[in-house]
């Protein structure tokens, strides 16, 4: 039913030529050799060994982590072509917003009350105002289910989370930032073989309603193709950075067919020892968990935000999913729960309605499920994980958040 509606609103507002995406890799034959990359959960081991399975010539990319506009990205034909087939007279006038002094968004002169612009960051809204715009996913249609959603990935050193999700039987919608699948194609590869959802999440994380309408367009339209040509998939599903996304943003992302997905319970995970304590996000795992079995989620469900970023929150996922399966009839995927089947323009790989989902995601068809090569015995758990793999996820995860 989803899949539906959001296949007819696709068909109404989708404009933009997006036929440049190509890729040699055939989605449902995808097959990652047993390197030290993929079986060692020592940190350093890992990246050593990771080699692109893909070329990657750096001149026809976005710098890494940068802008997606750099490197001229913003000049080639290519983008011009696309950029020019988009009619920009029907987008909203709405100004990019201001970092204030303090570092966060501004909604200094904003009518935050009335929110004209459905901006998420001022007032959590979900459902747009502007016309032709395709609307958030906030929360999983189907009672008593838990959205399992990871963000910011893929990194090299993820193995022993990505095998434990597998010894779970759990399927989650992963949106990987467009510098990272570059960097650690593998990693994307994996999530695609075992059957992970796979979503957008900008090139190089930025606050997207900051940025100028070809800097938001140049953020999406690179990063969905380094996926396609990494894994020979093109999401149809993206999330903002730190959920910024505003009506001129989603207007922008509905010319590539992007829907974006929000949540609506947040662990805060990457910000435990930052700017919130561990003991508070773990005090935000246990009420969602309550939620479970309290009634809350007896008409719908839940999305919720967490990350693959570092030993920190893949830890906290090891922690409390034994004790969300418990609590939850479902933990799925958002595909699955939102009964998406096709959450890609190729038709080559499909999920399962939510109706054949027995409480967790059988993941996607027409690729393998049975996992990585990497099925070495036994993932190791996050504590036992070396500090050096701490340390440099940590990196990994500054450089995903500052
Ligand atoms: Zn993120």
């Amino acid at each position: 039913m989803y899949g539906l509606i959001a296949s007819a609103a696709l068909i109404a507002t989708a404009s933009a030529v997006t036929t440049n995406y190509t890729s040699t890799v055939d989605p449902t034959k995808i097959s990652i050799p047993s390197t030290p990359q993929t079986t060692s959960y020592d940190v350093t081991t890992e990246c050593t060994y990771y080699q692109p399975p893909v070329p990657i010539n750096l001149g026809d990319w976005p710098t890494n982590w940068k802008v997606a506009t750099t490197n001229n990205m913003n000049q080639t034909a290519e983008f011009q072509a696309l950029y020019n087939s988009i009619d920009w007279t029907k987008a909203p006038n709405v100004q990019p917003h201001t970092m204030g002094a303090d570092g966060a968004l501004s909604t200094t002169g904003y009518d935050v009350t009335n929110d004209p612009d459905c901006w998420w960051t001022a007032s959590g809204c979900v459902t747009p105002k502007f016309p032709g715009v395709l609307k958030d996913i906030s929360a999983c249609a189907e009672p008593e289910t838990w959205g399992l959603t990871y963000d910011d990935g893929p990194n090299c050193s993820h193995n022993a989370f990505y095998d434990f999700l597998q010894q779970q039987n759990l399927k989650a919608s992963m949106f990987y930032i467009g510098s990272n699948v570059m960097n650690w194609p593998y990693g994307a590869q994996r999530g695609v073989k075992d059957g992970h959802h796979i979503a957008v999440h900008t090139w190089s994380h930025p606050m997207m309603t900051t940025l100028t309408n070809q800097d938001v367009l140049a953020e999406l339209y690179y990063a969905t193709k380094m996926i396609k040509y990494v894994t020979g998939l093109t999401p149809l599903y993206w999330r903002p950075p730190l959920g910024d996304v505003d009506d001129r943003v989603r207007w922008i992302a509905s010319q590539l067919n992007l829907t974006a997905i929000i949540w609506n319970l947040d662990t805060d995970d990457w910000a435990a020892g930052v700017t919130v304590t561990v003991q508070q996000v773990q005090q935000n795992y246990q009420d969602f968990i309550t939620m479970g079995t309290n009634g809350t989620f007896t008409n719908s469900g839940n999305i919720v935000l967490s990350h693959e970023i570092n030993n920190m929150t893949m830890g906290f996922a090891e922690t409390y999913i034994p004790q969300i399966k418990k609590a939850y009839k479902n933990i799925l995927d958002v595909a699955t729960c939102m009964n998406i089947t096709h959450p890609y323009v190729e038709s080559s790989v499909s999920f399962p309605a939510f109706s054949s989902s027995n409480g967790v995601s059988p993941g996607a068809s027409g690729s393998s499920s049975s996992g990585g090569s990497s099925s070495s015995s036994g993932s190791a758990p996050s504590s036992t994980r070396s500090n050096a793999a701490l340390v440099v996820a940590a990196v990994f995860a500054c450089i995903a958040f500052f």
